[in-house]
């Protein structure tokens, strides 16, 4: 984990930040999420929305709640050789797991810090009560990718995946606003996509697009949306093929998968021309088991909330 206590604070002279110096509580915040599990913790300044004028005004902490001074980013691992079997049960169960937990640690901080007499409030992960919602409106309150940009724990690649330099985009965030001002950690000044465009050539649906002007690419909504429902209507959701494939991230050193893009670039076509390829047969034979072969009907993320 990355040490928030110990990186610089940086307040900028001209920003409007308020002064923030407060590393006692700080420490407590990053001991206690420490101790419940967070792999990375991050400090956003309410002020980093209005500084970088990317997200919406009626998106930013202080339009969802006015005494928002600091975004506490929380995020844990999804590890690489379960994301690898995706779409399988395994896959769902982690994703189930993953959500859970930061939901629940995300609580447990919000109620610490009200005991501390700071007061605050969750942004819970899944912020949508079913698929159809995002039908008709495919958009979230509030994001917690741009939260964990602004609290300097990774940067956005081309998949609109937030890139971590410790997991790539195998992790997932859960955000705390708190009104306690507390020092912000740096930005992560260098980009860590290296435009390999794997994530765009391996997603199924074709919803990543490489763009030669800038590194976040176009990013067909409905199509990754098409993806989940399908899947979800054999509960076997996420995809989440596009974090599988990205080369990013020391995990993969950790696991000795420095070298699989060959494998994952071919797996489709593979597959396709022999569903027991060896090679892939210890992903295919997880695939194979707990998960309906076609759509199961009256899944509650399918219909009314
Ligand atoms: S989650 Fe799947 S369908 Fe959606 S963009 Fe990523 S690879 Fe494509
Ligand atoms: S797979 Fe390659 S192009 Fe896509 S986000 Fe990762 S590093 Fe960037």
């Amino acid at each position: 984990m990355r040490d928030p206590s110990s990186a610089p604070s940086r307040v900028s002279q001209n920003s409007g930040e308020k002064p923030r110096t407060n590393q006692g509580l700080k420490r407590k915040i990053i001991r206690f999420c420490r101790g419940e599990g967070a792999d990375l913790v991050g400090f956003a300044p309410a002020e980093r929305w209005d500084e970088a004028g990317e997200v919406p005004p009626d998106f930013r902490p202080r339009a969802l709640w006015p005494p928002a001074n600091t975004v506490i980013v929380i995020g844990m691992e999804m590890p690489l050789p379960i994301v690898e079997t995706t779409p399988s049960v395994l896959h769902k169960e982690l994703y189930d797991t993953s959500n859970r937990k930061l939901d629940g640690l995300a609580y447990d901080l919000t109620r610490f810090l009200n005991r501390l007499g700071q007061a605050s409030f969750f942004f819970p992960r899944d912020g949508y009560g079913s698929l159809r919602a995002l039908r008709e409106n495919n958009l979230a309150a509030f994001s917690h990718v741009m939260a964990a940009k602004y609290a300097g724990l990774g940067t956005i690649g081309a998949s609109h995946n937030l890139l971590t330099p410790e997991f790539g985009p195998r992790v997932r965030f859960v955000s705390v606003f708190t009104e306690a001002v507390l020092s912000p950690d740096p930005l992560l000044e260098k980009e860590l996509c290296i435009r390999c465009a794997a994530c765009a050539k391996c997603c199924p649906k074709g919803a990543i697009h490489m763009r030669e002007d800038q590194i976040i690419g176009d990013y067909d909504k409905t199509a990754c949306l098409e993806m989940t429902e399908e899947l979800t209507a054999r509960r076997c959701y996420p995809c989440g093929i596009c974090t599988k494939v990205c080369p990013i991230g020391k995990d993969r050193a950790l696991y000795k998968q420095t070298r699989a893009m060959k494998k994952y670039l071919g797996e489709a076509e593979a597959l396709g021309k022999n569903p027991d390829d060896p090679e892939y047969r210890p992903w295919t034979q997880v695939r194979r088991y707990g998960v309906a072969k076609s759509r199961i009907p009256k899944d509650p993320k399918e219909g009314n909330p």
